[in-house]
């Protein structure tokens, strides 16, 4: 038998939360387990070994977390993606639609030069705003985005189609 754990086997989840009928998918227990974050790493990174990559792009908040072990092991530059108001310099916006309301997303206007290679990432794929978002603001900035790379996809919310039909390479270690 094979007792290996997979990246899945260290995601717990949270039933209510925020609100009751949620099933939140908590990666803060993958994120504790050495083990489970490095190997959860390494698989993100898998697909785009020995190709050129300049920054990696978090998404606002655990984003942040993966993308910033990402770009250290590429040797690469991390840029946060951040909710309206957080970041100090001058900053492009995107305003997309949450299932309650709007949200806004920022990111710096130097953060990515012109020609850059992008890798996106962040810990999970729903609906695909805040991907499709943080899509628009580094083609803004004339990035080139080479994938996009989740932890987790919640293929019945149709993320993965609506940003594949943006063009873009979906990456995702479980569902
Ligand atoms: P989307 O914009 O609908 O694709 O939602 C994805 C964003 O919401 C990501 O930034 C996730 O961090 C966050 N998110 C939505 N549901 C969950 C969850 O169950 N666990 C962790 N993050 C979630």
């Amino acid at each position: 038998m094979n007792t290996q754990k997979t990246v899945k086997d260290y995601i717990r989840t949270i039933v209510d939360f925020p609100h009751e009928g949620i099933l939140f998918r908590d990666v803060t227990t993958l994120f504790a387990d050495p083990r489970g974050f490095r190997m959860a790493v390494d698989q993100m990174l898998h697909p785009y070994a020995g190709q050129r990559i300049d920054k990696v792009v978090g998404l606002e908040a655990r984003g942040f977390i993966l993308g910033g072990a990402v770009a250290h092991q590429l040797g690469c530059g991390f840029v946060p993606v951040r909710k309206k108001g957080k970041l100090p310099g001058a900053v492009i916006s995107e305003e997309y639609t949450l299932e309650y309301g709007e949200a806004v997303v920022e990111l710096h206007d130097d953060a990515i030069t012109a020609g850059e290679t992008v890798l996106l990432v962040d810990d999970l794929l729903a609906t695909g705003g805040t991907a499709e978002a943080g899509i628009k603001l580094i083609e803004r900035l004339g990035g080139q985005i080479i994938g996009c790379a989740f932890v987790i996809d919640l293929p019945d919310l149709g993320g993965r189609e609506r940003i594949e039909a943006l063009g873009m390479d979906v990456h995702a270690l479980c569902a």
